[in-house]
């Protein structure tokens, strides 16, 4: 098993990493189906760790989604 980013995940991490729902931006702790096929299509609307709206920008690779928190999201 590849050592994780120390400064990714936080010695205490919980079972899920995700708090959030990127979609429809309520709480995740199982993941909502109906919302991991809309992200599939389209960007994330809210910061799954911290539940900011998120600004997304749309460019011709695709799109970026930031978080003013948490910064660029992947
Ligand atoms: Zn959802
Ligand atoms: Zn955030």
């Amino acid at each position: 098993m590849p050592t994780p980013d120390p400064a990714a995940v936080p010695a205490n991490s919980p079972t899920s990493e995700i708090p959030y729902c990127g979609h429809c931006g309520e709480p995740a702790a199982s993941p909502h189906p109906a919302c991991v096929a809309r992200l599939s299509l389209e960007p994330p609307r809210y910061c799954p760790q911290c539940r900011r709206r998120l600004v997304v920008q749309v460019l011709p690779t695709g799109y970026r989604a930031r978080c003013s928190a948490h910064g660029d999201l992947a």
